[in-house]
């Protein structure tokens, strides 16, 4: 079974593709401002690291801030309930969990199942996003890859009373004018949204297992300051940018476990012909196997049998399965001949005929 999620975020776009359960391949790309095409180049992306195409995905879920705008989505779930799946499939431990995206931030409570039982966000203000931090490593003129490693060289972090995106920058900008060294000025950024993100994960109650999700989840300094604050050591899983997108992958994943049980439990029997169509449809998730049809059908059309799990289940003769036009008249025509029928001692309605 092979499915896809699709997380379009504000800043970057994450493709997952998964076959059985696992990770076959992952993609993170900008957004751009074309998020439509966007969501085409990164899913097209993750397909050519596999020997798959656009055909053999059954199923996809979208999620992010784009997540209405991929027009190849089956549906579109929030990006909340694709971070808690998501971090549950590589620790079903985590309880607590602190997203931090390019231009909000998110705490989330999840149970042992990936199922989301709280949240708070932060979306009014960019402060301490990936677009803050962005901003600040323009201001400094550090790639933003390297600030956490800069950050964590500091001697002396220098105080941050706001991190408000306007008012940082320009406290940031008039430290480096006195000379501080840009270490101690990213490690009191840091320490300020660190403390931030204490004071919203607060909001839904802090619970063991604690997990980073988010892009800035791989600044290490933001990982080490959190640590501290939260007196937790966050799980960090291999990439926890794509997290979002993995969560949509596994939504994607249980709607078609859902459809194949679903197709299980409905037994259809019966064939096609010049004349018609013939099939009895028998749906197990009704049927009680209590045999009144088998008693009741004048042809012996039905037979009681054992499932694979135990239960008895009524079933079409297998002898009979091509023969069904020509022992039965229909339903309704059974009905004007006989006084009971399949249907009608059927209490559970698990039969149907399709003439
Ligand atoms: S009568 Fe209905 S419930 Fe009873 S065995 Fe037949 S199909 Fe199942
Ligand atoms: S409609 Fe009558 S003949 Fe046909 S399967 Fe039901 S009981 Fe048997």
């Amino acid at each position: 079974m092979i499915v896809a999620g699709i997380d379009i975020g504000s800043r970057a776009a994450k493709a997952v593709i998964m076959e059985n359960d696992s990770i076959l391949s992952s993609v993170i790309c900008d957004t751009g401002p074309e998020s439509v095409k966007t969501s085409y180049l990164a899913m097209q992306q993750a397909l050519n690291k596999t020997n798959l195409s656009f055909d053999d995905i059954q199923h996809t879920v979208a999620t992010g801030y784009g997540r209405v705008l991929v027009p190849y989505a089956n549906e579109n779930i929030s990006e909340i309930s694709c971070h808690a799946r998501g971090i549950n499939w590589y620790f079903p431990t985590v309880r607590t969990i602190l997203d931090m995206g390019g231009q909000d931030c998110k705490a989330i409570s999840c149970d042992g199942g990936g199922q989301v039982t709280n949240f708070a966000m932060n979306d009014k203000c960019a402060g301490g996003t990936g677009r803050f931090l962005e901003m600040i490593a323009e201001v400094l003129n550090i790639p933003l890859t390297k600030i956490g490693e800069l950050s964590l060289r500091s001697k002396t972090a220098v105080p941050f009373n706001t991190i408000c995106a306007v008012f940082a920058k320009s406290d940031a900008i008039a430290y480096l004018k006195k000379g501080v060294p840009k270490s101690d000025i990213l490690a009191g950024l840091h320490e300020a949204i660190a403390e931030r993100s204490f004071k919203l994960l607060k909001r839904v109650s802090i619970k063991k297992d604690f997990s980073i999700t988010g892009g800035i989840a791989k600044n290490g300094a933001m990982a080490s300051k959190l640590k501290e604050k939260v007196g937790l050591e966050p799980l960090l899983c291999e990439d926890p940018q794509i997290v979002g997108a993995l969560g949509a992958a596994l939504f994607a994943q249980e709607r078609c476990e859902r459809e194949n049980i679903e197709k299980d439990i409905k037994v259809q029997y019966g064939y096609s012909d010049a004349m018609g169509d013939y099939f009895i449809t028998i749906d197990g998730s009704r049927c009680d196997g209590c045999g009144e049809c088998v008693r009741a059908c004048p042809s012996g059309i039905f037979v009681v049998v054992d499932n694979d799990n135990g239960q008895l289940k009524a079933a079409v003769e297998e002898e009979l399965r091509k023969k069904l036009a020509f022992l039965c008249p229909g339903f309704q025509a059974c009905s004007s001949k006989h006084e009971v029928n399949c249907h009608s001692v059927c209490s559970k309605e698990a039969i149907n005929h399709s003439w």
